[in-house]
């Protein structure tokens, strides 16, 4: 778990950095469409600017999902990159702030709706005939070109 963050601490115009590596069980997301594996690196500062608390997120992850066309799990590599977060104050109660469940959402976002296997499933040529047959239909039949 993250460390909480003291907004008094803040008010001088201090920066607050942080520098965490967490399980994958952090993201608490373990299905067969979606789980997590390795260390989840968050590092960043929160600080205060106007009625507003900053976070500013770097962070990485790495997802097991299985690949859209041959179903073999994958892995993908979850980046975040100086995020920007802001929280409004008057949201904070008691002035300390709790960034878990804001940083999990902000990675869980981050997740494609879907992946491919090293980027180009090998076998997508092969499997083409059985996916989205729909899709064929916008085209028009090869005999109907030639006339
Ligand atoms: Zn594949």
């Amino acid at each position: 778990m993250l460390d909480k963050i003291y907004i008094d601490r803040l008010k001088s115009g201090n920066c607050d950095e942080f520098d965490q590596v967490l399980p994958s069980s952090f993201l608490d997301v373990d299905e067969d469409e979606l789980s997590f594996c390795g260390d989840i690196k968050v590092h960043g500062k929160a600080y205060l600017s106007g009625d507003h608390l900053t976070l500013q997120l770097n962070a990485s992850a790495t997802a097991q999902m299985p690949c859209r066309i041959c179903n073999q799990v994958t892995r993908v590599t979850i980046e975040l990159k100086n995020s920007c977060m802001p929280v409004a104050l008057e949201e904070i109660k008691g002035a300390v702030f709790n960034p878990n469940e804001l940083v999990r959402e902000i990675i869980l976002a981050e997740v494609p709706a879907q992946t491919e296997c090293k980027g180009n499933c090998p076998l997508r040529e092969e499997l083409k005939p059985f996916l989205k047959e729909e899709e064929e239909i916008y085209f028009p039949f090869k005999d109907l070109e030639e006339k």
